[in-house]
Parts: C-alpha cells; structure tokens; sequence
C-alpha cells in the first residue's frame, strides 16, 4: 500500500502505479498519511516519508541548506539561507551531475522500479537528462534520453558511460525534443518520465523545502528559483503546503526568474493572464538562442495546468522577474567570490532575481529568505571525477520524421 496516496485534486480519483496524469486539466499529487520523521539517511532520504518511494537507492544526492554569510552581508540581509544543490563535498554535498536535478532523478528512479518500470524515457534541455545518465550508470537502470543537439556539451557523466545510457540528439529546440521523446514512447512503448506531471520527480525537487524547513526552524517568508518549466517551484510550493497541513505556519511567496530575452511565464504573469500566448515569446527561436541560461528555455511550460505555476504564483502572491545575461553574469561572479563556490547559470539568474527584488524593496532586511541555487560546484566536480561524455545512439535530424526508421 505505502504510505501516500495519488490523487487527482480536481475529481478525487484516486490512482495506483507509475500514473501520471487522469482526464482532468489539473496535476496529480500525493498525499502522505504520516507525519514525516526524518530518517538517519544521507541527502534526500532524509525525507523518505513524503517521498512516493519506500526504499532509498545507494545514493548521497540531495540539498544543502545553510545561513548564508557572505550574499546576505552585500545584500544586507540578516536570515538569508541558501539552498545549494551541487557538488561541495566539504560541506556535504554531494550531487555527482551538479545540479538540481539529481533530485528527481533519484527519487523518479526508485518509484518507478518499485512500480515494475524497468526503463524511462527523458526528454532534456540538457540538465536532467544528464542526471538521468547518470543515475542510470550508478545503479543500471534504463534510460533513453532525448535533448536537442544544441545541448550536447552538457551530457556527460562522472564515470564512464555504461550500455545502460541511450542518448538521442534532435535538431531542434527543447519542445520538440518533448514532441519526438512522446513519440518515441509511443512507438517503443518505453514508459515517458512525465516531466511536471511525474510526481516522484516533484516530491524529490520539493524535498528542498523540506531541508529548509528542518533548517530553519520555520518556513521560509520568500522563495526564490530561475524557472524555465517552473517544476522545481510548483514542487516547493507544493511542499510548503503539505508542512502547513502538518501543522507549520507560514505561505512562502514564490519569486521566480527567467533569463531574458526569453520569459514566457514573465510576461504572462505581468500581463495577468492565466495563459501563454505567442506574443509572450517573439521569436522565440532567436531569443533562445541568445540567453545565459539555455536549460530555462522551455516553450510549452505547466503554466496554466491546474496546480501549475500560475496558481503556485497566485496562492503565494509571487512575483516573476526578467533577468538580463549581463546581470546573472554579474550576479554569479559575486556569489562566487563572497560564498566560494561557483553556480551554473540557471542559479546565476535566480541571485540575480534577489538583488532585483532587494533593490526594488520587495524584501525587507530581517525578511526570512531562501534563495535555492539550483546548481553549482562543477570546477571542483570536474576536478574530483573529470567529464565523460556521452555519445548519441541517433541523430534526429527532423522532429517528424519516423522514428522506427533510425532507433532500433
Ligand atoms: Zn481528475
């Protein structure tokens, strides 16, 4: 049985197995019938009761949360935490891809094993599908990986790749990336990861609220993240909600980032809308092109689904912010110098995004900030282990064309 259930919110079916969505426009959840205790287990696993998994995997991934002393004292802030989620070992952290999204990964991973998946198929700006090859190689699971060719230098691994890892390159951007991995798992009948609608890879993300959480004492009164899905956000969100439930005071407001000149979910929000519209990204194309930040790049983001980033924004009374190349740049040799570790660039636009919010007084001084830097540490990382990259099985050169023809 575990210890959740998965419930559509809207009509209150109630589902079983690796399910990612029912008929309603809205996203499943989870729901935890314990309170959670947290566990003598590194990273994540700390937080297995509100994880959709019952066992942990022979990992160490997971978030560091700490007071920051260097940020908060140029920013002049006196309670802002950081959530770092790289690779710092010193300070315990231990996320062998760098990023964020070794938390879904694992916690996606051992929920699908459990629910009898033995393969997954990843579609990836670059981030995820690496964390993905990674775990795969870790513990031999399965993974078909989709990303756009554009996004290949980010796909290596820790250790030497293994047979467990297929890599598909698509000549086109990350939506159509999404578009060919659906069809591939329809033609191939490999069960698709899901993406936002995966709730595994959401409680593994919001486990970073958790973290805080625990760290803090309390909940946070801001939250900030780059988005380019904004999975990571509604994860959190999500997460604060279910401590409220439990009995923890507060309503984190979310304030999200995206790296301009592409922000879709920006100027939807600014524009009041519930919905992105074309005008929301002129020439997308191009302008994806140009940003910092090329894994907060997606097109067709869960923006307006129910339980999606726009309600995340709407409950919480959010705030979007556009940030421009030169200033995450700026933002990120900062932290590097005043905090000593170095960030990937999603993490750059996100400390951008708090100078932006302390300078337009949106947070006050003793406000109890978290600031989640969703990446960092890869010099030493590089150091430590070294890059190997990973080489595509396939190179899909058009989105539409038949897949059975090239994958065999
Ligand atoms: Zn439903």
């Amino acid at each position: 049985m575990g210890n959740y259930q998965l419930i559509c919110p809207s009509c209150k079916t109630e589902f079983t197995g690796y399910t990612l969505s029912c008929n309603c426009p809205t996203l499943l959840r989870t729901v935890y019938n314990t309170p959670l205790k947290l566990k003598s287990l590194p990273g994540l696993w700390r937080f297995l009761d509100w994880l959709p998994c019952e066992k942990q995997l022979d990992t160490k991934a997971g978030s560091i949360v700490y007071k920051s002393l260097g940020l908060a004292k140029e920013l002049g802030l006196t309670n802002l935490h950081l959530a770092f989620t790289g690779y710092w070992p010193e300070r315990n952290a231990h996320n062998l891809t760098g990023s964020f999204k070794d938390l879904e990964s694992n916690s996606t991973v051992a929920w699908a094993r459990e629910k009898g998946v033995n393969a997954l198929t990843i579609a990836s700006a670059g981030n995820t599908a690496r964390a993905f090859a990674h775990l795969a190689n870790h513990v031999e699971y399965d993974a078909f990986l989709f990303v756009p060719e554009s996004c290949l230098e980010m796909l290596w691994t820790p250790e030497p790749p293994t047979e467990n890892i297929h890599l598909f390159a698509v000549n086109g951007d990350y939506l159509e990336t999404i578009e060919t991995a659906n069809k591939f798992c329809d033609t191939k009948c490999v069960q698709n990861e899901g993406g936002a609608k995966n709730v595994a890879r959401r409680d593994g993300m919001g486990t970073v609220m958790l973290d805080a959480a625990f760290t803090m004492n309390r909940l946070p009164t801001h939250y900030f993240q780059a988005i380019g899905s904004g999975t990571g956000a509604i994860a959190c969100w999500e997460m604060a909600t279910r401590l409220q439930t439990h009995g923890w005071a507060g309503n984190p407001t979310l304030h999200l980032s995206q790296n301009a000149p592409f922000v879709p979910i920006y100027n939807a929000w600014k524009a009041n809308r519930r919905q992105i519209l074309p005008e929301d990204m002129p020439n997308a194309e191009r302008s994806i092109k140009q940003i910092h930040a090329v894994v907060l790049s997606n097109r067709s983001p869960p923006y307006s689904v129910g339980g999606g980033v726009y309600e995340a924004l709407s409950n919480t009374q959010g705030e979007m912010y556009s940030v421009t190349n030169k200033e995450a740049k700026e933002a990120g040799t900062l932290f590097e110098s005043v905090e000593e570790i170095d960030l990937v660039p999603a993490a750059e636009v996100a400390v951008a995004s708090l100078i932006q919010s302390v300078e337009q007084n949106k947070v006050l001084k003793d406000d109890w900030i978290l600031l989640n830097v969703t990446g960092g540490g890869l010099a030493r990382l590089k150091e430590d282990f070294g890059f190997y990259p990973i080489q595509p099985e396939a190179f899909i050169r058009d989105p539409n064309q038949n897949l059975e023809d090239i994958l065999t």
